[in-house]
């Protein structure tokens, strides 16, 4: 459908004013060096090995390049320079611990007392209006894997998924508590069932008054249109403000790969303009029924994003709305991120910190996105090149 938006993206001068042009030309070498398919695989395979055996310079370089672009620091405290720098453009942070792989009961807990961490940081500060965790971060992935296929889980295994709830529950009471939003990651549909039960749950509690805790739909799933519409169904039923962070989706080869695996049907849209259009109905449906749901947008993409101020505009809300955010990651679509903030709408990125070493799936998946296809350069890799062009450092 044509559109008529009411902000532009192409204004790369806006898009990147919060780099410096040594900011810039390094951004341009990292993209460069990522976009390449061959010399980006090697990269991440050295990486990785050298990582592993512990070798400093590889961890010292890795900090100066891409981690520096796509995260905040290693803490919340190195991730406050990247806070202060995007508030100054009207940008918030989303502090997003994003350290995986814990497995003990203890790394579980440790992960839930970092989150915690990062709601006492946002309580009261603009430059942070949302939190996000996965719970994947606090729970054993097996429980979740048979608790979401219905199994009877041992007693061990309740103890285990009650401990998770426990902790779930510890972060957004203390949310609701600091009237911080905070953001339920989505994940694979073999464990997503158990996460929205929770994050319900967690809504019926301590969305009352106003949306704190807010799910994630992931348009790309098949099933996902109707479940938007039950979620808000179960909302005016139960009474309570439905948070919704709306993204397509990010497993797709994953969940391709484990369908055919074992048997059944791609939970996934056959083509990405089926995906495309679930996403942009979504976006419509939440703001049909904006009266119980906020939303956040998650997405780097042009058309949603513009489509979303369409709506906005038509359903006379002001682009400072409190109940309609946009999302974008660190070091990627600033071209949408600033604009937008330019033009007034609330705009926040997911600012990723944690040792550069566990941070690493991170970077690599990145990495992966911004590889050209095709031999390409990536959008981003364009962007930068075209704004290193307009101050003359091309
Ligand atoms: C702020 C933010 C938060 C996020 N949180 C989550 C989260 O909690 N969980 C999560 O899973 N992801 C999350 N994501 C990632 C997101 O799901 C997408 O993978 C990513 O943003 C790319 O999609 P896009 O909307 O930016 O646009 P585009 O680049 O236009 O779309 C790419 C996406 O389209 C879909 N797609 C591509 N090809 C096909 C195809 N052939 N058939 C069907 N679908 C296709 C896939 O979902 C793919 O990721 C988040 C992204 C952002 C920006």
């Amino acid at each position: 459908m044509e559109i008529e938006p009411r902000v532009q993206f192409d204004d790369t001068s806006t898009a990147f004013s919060y780099k410096s042009d040594r900011q810039l030309k390094k951004a341009n070498f990292i993209f460069t060096v990522v976009n390449n398919p061959a010399i980006s695989a090697i990269a991440t395979t050295l990486a990785k090995y050298a990582l592993k055996l512990h070798l400093p310079f590889v961890k010292t370089v890795i900090r100066n390049t891409i981690f520096e672009h796509f995260c905040g620091g290693e803490t919340i405290e190195e991730s406050q320079t990247t806070i202060v720098t995007l508030k100054k453009f009207n940008v918030g942070t989303i502090l997003d611990y994003s350290v995986e792989g814990a497995k003990t009961e203890d790394g579980f807990d440790e992960t839930t007392r970092e989150i915690i961490r990062t709601i006492e940081k946002a309580k009261g500060n603009p430059a942070i209006p949302f939190c996000v965790f996965k719970v994947t971060g606090m729970a054993d992935t097996p429980v979740l894997v048979k608790k979401n296929s219905k199994e009877t889980l041992t007693t061990e295994e309740t103890v285990a998924f009650e401990k998770v709830r426990a902790r779930v529950d510890q972060i957004c009471s203390k949310a609701h508590e600091y009237n911080v939003r905070v953001l339920v990651d989505a994940e694979e549909t073999w464990i997503q069932d158990p996460i929205d039960d929770l994050a319900y749950e967690m809504m019926k509690k301590y969305n009352q008054q106003t949306a704190i805790v807010f799910n994630t739909f992931q348009m790309y799933r098949k099933d996902m249109s109707t479940k938007l519409r039950d979620a808000y169904q179960d909302s005016v039923r139960d009474n309570y403000y439905l948070g919704v962070k709306l993204v397509r989706g990010a497993y797709m080869e994953k969940e391709a790969a484990r369908a055919e695996k074992s048997g059944y049907d791609n939970p996934i849209h056959a083509s990405k303009e089926d995906t495309d259009k679930a996403f942009n109905k979504g976006l419509t449906f939440c703001l049909d029924n904006k009266r119980r749901i906020s939303l956040m947008c998650g997405s780097h993409n042009d058309y949603s994003n513009k489509f979303l101020t369409v709506l906005m505009d038509k359903h006379g809300l002001k682009p400072n709305d409190s109940h309609v955010w946009f999302g974008q990651l660190l070091g990627m679509s600033d071209h949408i991120s600033f604009n937008l903030s330019k033009a007034g709408y609330n705009v926040a990125k997911y600012v990723p910190y944690g040792p550069v070493r566990a941070v690493m799936p991170y970077l690599i998946r990145r990495a992966q996105e911004n590889t050209s296809v095709a031999g390409q350069s990536s959008r981003e890799l364009q962007l930068i090149r075209k704004e290193l062009r307009r101050r003359n450092k091309g």
